[in-house]
C-alpha cells in the first residue's frame, strides 16, 4: 500500500450554522462538514438574501498568448524569494488572516457558487468552511517547515518550489483552488492559479481574500486561460516547478504527457477520478445507511470525485424489501431545481450531459433495470431528476466507469469479501464506505478495501481537513500521493536534500 486509508475517527458533531473552526483552538478541530439548518428562520432569511444577490463581475486577466504566459511565470518567480525568506511565523499569520478574510466574504462566495456553479446553499456553505480550515491547517504546516527545518530523521532539508501552478476543477470552485494555493504559500512557493472555466468568479473572490490578508499580488496570481494552446503553455512551462491538479484522470494523463522529460521530473500532484461504492451489510442501521447513501450519491447532483455511484448490498440486505423501499422513497423525495429556489434539495448538472454521464443517465446496460428512471426536466438540459438503477453487473460499464452525475447503481454480493472485491475491481480508489455495526466486519473491511478515504457509518463525501485528509489510491492519484488537508501535503511542494547539499 502506498499510504494508509484515512479513517473517520471522530463522529461529525453538529455546530452552529455558518461557522468554521474559528471557535476552536487552532489546529484542534475542523468542522467543514457542518451546514446551516434550513429550518431556522434566521437561516432561511440569510439564505434568501444570498440567492437573490447578484454575482460579482469577473476581474482576472485572460491570457491570450504564450508571451503573456511567460510574463506571468516570470513575475511569480521574481516575487518568490522575498516570500520564501519571510519568517514562517509571519507567513503563517498571513494565512490565518486569510481565514478571517474568507469568513468575511462567506456571503459573496456562496452567492457566486450558487450562480456560477449551480451549488445549493447546503453545499456551498460548508465549502467556504473547508477553505477556511485549509488556511488555518496549512498555517501550522508552514511553521513546521520553518527555515528549512528538517522533518526527516536523516537530516534532509526542505527547499520550496519557486512557482506552483494550481489547476482546480469546477465542482469545488472555492475549497479546492484555495486549498492548493494555501498549501503552496505555506511551503514558501509563489503560485499561479487558473480557475476552472465555468467558475472563475468564485476563485477570484477567494483570492481577493488572500490578497487582503497580505499575500503580495505577484506571489499569488489568478489568471484565466481558456484557449487550449495558452493553457498548455502554462502547464508545460519550465518555470512552473509543480502543478497541483484536481480533475479527470484523462486530464492528469494529458498534463503528464506535456510535462514528461522536464528537468526535475513532471511534478504533477493530482487527485483524479473515482468510482466509489458504499457497502451495506445486514448488520447496518438501514435508516442511517440510506440517509448517508443519498447524501453521498446526490449531493451537488453527484458531481464530486468522492460521490457514491454504487451501493453494494450484502446478503440479506439485498433481499430486504424495507431497505429497497426506503432507498427508492429517499431518491424520489429529492426536489430538483435551481439553487436560487430555496426548496431545491438537488441542483443542476454543470452542463447538458454528454459522454459517460449521458450514457449513465439514459442507457441501461444488459441486465439493468431502473428503480427510479432519471428524466430531463427542462430545455436547458441541466436539470435532471435522480436515477437509481438495479442489478448493475460485475465488470459492466456502470460498475467500472465514473458517471459524475445524479445516478446511483445497486450491486449485490453474497458476503462482505465479495462486496470488497466488487469495490476494489475498478481502476480507481478514491473513497469508499461501509455501513455495519459489526466490529469484526468493520475491521475486515478496513483491512481489505483499496481506497484513499474509507468511511465507516458515515457519508463518503465531505472530507474534513485534518480529520480526513483527502486523496486517492490507484488511478485516483498522480504523483507522490500525500493527501490534501493532511500532514505531508505542504512538504511535497519543494525538494528535500541532505543537510549541507544544495537542493
Ligand atoms: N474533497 C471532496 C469531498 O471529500 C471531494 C473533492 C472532489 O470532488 O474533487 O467530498
Amino acid at each position: 500500500r502506498r499510504f494508509r486509508a484515512s479513517v473517520q475517527d471522530i463522529p461529525t458533531t453538529p455546530t452552529s450554522p455558518r461557522r468554521s473552526a474559528d471557535h476552536e483552538p487552532a489546529g484542534e478541530s475542523f468542522t467543514n462538514a457542518t451546514d446551516a439548518d434550513p429550518a431556522l428562520p434566521e437561516v432561511r432569511e440569510w439564505a434568501g438574501r444570498l440567492v437573490s444577490a447578484s454575482p460579482a463581475p469577473l476581474t482576472s486577466p485572460v491570457l491570450g498568448s504564450v508571451a503573456a504566459v511567460d510574463e506571468v511565470v516570470a513575475r511569480g518567480r521574481d516575487a518568490q524569494p522575498a516570500w520564501a525568506s519571510t519568517p514562517a511565523a509571519e507567513r503563517a499569520a498571513v494565512l490565518r488572516r486569510a481565514a478571517d478574510e474568507l469568513e468575511a466574504r462567506r456571503g459573496a462566495l456562496i452567492t457566486q457558487m450558487v450562480h456560477e456553479g449551480g451549488k445549493t446553499i447546503d453545499q456551498a456553505d460548508p465549502e467556504v468552511s473547508e477553505a477556511i480550515d485549509f488556511a488555518r491547517y496549512y498555517a501550522d504546516r508552514a511553521l513546521e517547515l520553518e527555515g528549512g527545518a528538517s522533518l526527516h530523521a536523516d537530516g534532509a532539508r526542505f527547499t520550496p518550489d519557486v512557482l506552483t501552478l494550481v489547476t482546480p476543477p469546477w465542482n469545488f470552485p472555492v475549497a479546492i483552488p484555495i486549498g492548493g494555493v494555501l498549501a503552496a504559500l505555506a511551503a514558501g512557493s509563489a503560485v499561479v492559479i487558473k480557475p476552472a472555466h465555468p467558475v472563475p468568479g468564485c476563485t477570484e473572490i477567494a483570492m481577493a481574500a488572500l490578497h487582503a490578508a497580505g499575500v503580495p499580488a505577484d506571489v499569488a496570481q489568478v489568471v484565466r486561460a481558456d484557449e487550449r494552446e495558452v493553457g498548455r503553455a502554462l502547464v508545460a512551462h519550465e518555470g512552473v516547478d509543480s502543478v497541483i491538479l484536481t480533475g479527470a484522470a484523462e486530464t492528469a494523463e494529458m498534463f503528464m504527457s506535456w510535462r514528461r522529460g522536464r528537468p526535475g521530473g513532471a511534478r504533477v500532484l493530482g487527485e483524479t477520478s473515482g468510482k466509489n461504492a458504499l457497502v451495506i451489510t445486514p448488520a447496518a442501521d438501514y435508516d442511517l445507511a440510506v440517509a448517508d447513501l443519498v447524501k453521498s450519491a446526490f449531493g451537488h447532483a453527484g458531481q464530486k470525485c468522492s460521490a457514491a455511484s454504487l451501493v453494494i448490498l450484502v446478503g440479506s440486505a439485498g433481499r430486504s424489501e424495507r431497505l429497497r423501499r426506503q432507498l427508492v422513497d429517499a431518491v424520489r423525495s429529492l426536489r430538483v431545481g435551481w439553487p436560487t429556489d430555496l426548496t431545491t434539495t438537488m441542483g443542476p448538472v454543470i452542463e447538458p450531459p454528454t459522454g459517460k454521464l449521458e450514457r449513465s443517465l439514459t442507457v441501461l446496460e444488459p441486465g439493468e433495470t431502473w428503480l427510479v428512471e432519471p428524466r430531463q426536466l427542462d430545455d436547458t438540459g441541466r436539470l435532471w431528476s435522480p436515477g437509481l438503477k438495479d442489478d448493475v453487473a460485475p465488470g459492466s460499464f456502470f460498475h467500472l466507469t465514473e458517471a459524475f452525475g445524479p445516478v446511483l447503481g445497486i450491486m449485490y454480493a453474497k458476503d462482505l469479501d465479495e462486496a470488497v472485491a466488487l469495490q476494489n475491481a475498478t481502476a480507481y480508489g478514491l473513497t469508499g464506505g461501509l455501513h455495519s455495526l459489526d466490529e469484526a466486519e468493520i475491521d475486515r473491511w478496513l483491512e481489505t478495501v483499496e481506497v484513499g478515504n474509507a468511511y465507516v457509518n458515515r457519508h463518503i463525501t465531505g472530507a474534513i481537513v485534518r480529520r480526513q485528509s483527502f486523496g486517492g489510491w490507484k488511478s485516483s492519484s498522480v504523483g507522490p500521493g500525500a493527501k490534501a488537508g493532511g500532514p505531508n501535503y505542504v512538504a511535497q511542494l519543494g525538494t528535500w536534500a541532505p543537510d549541507g547539499v544544495p537542493a
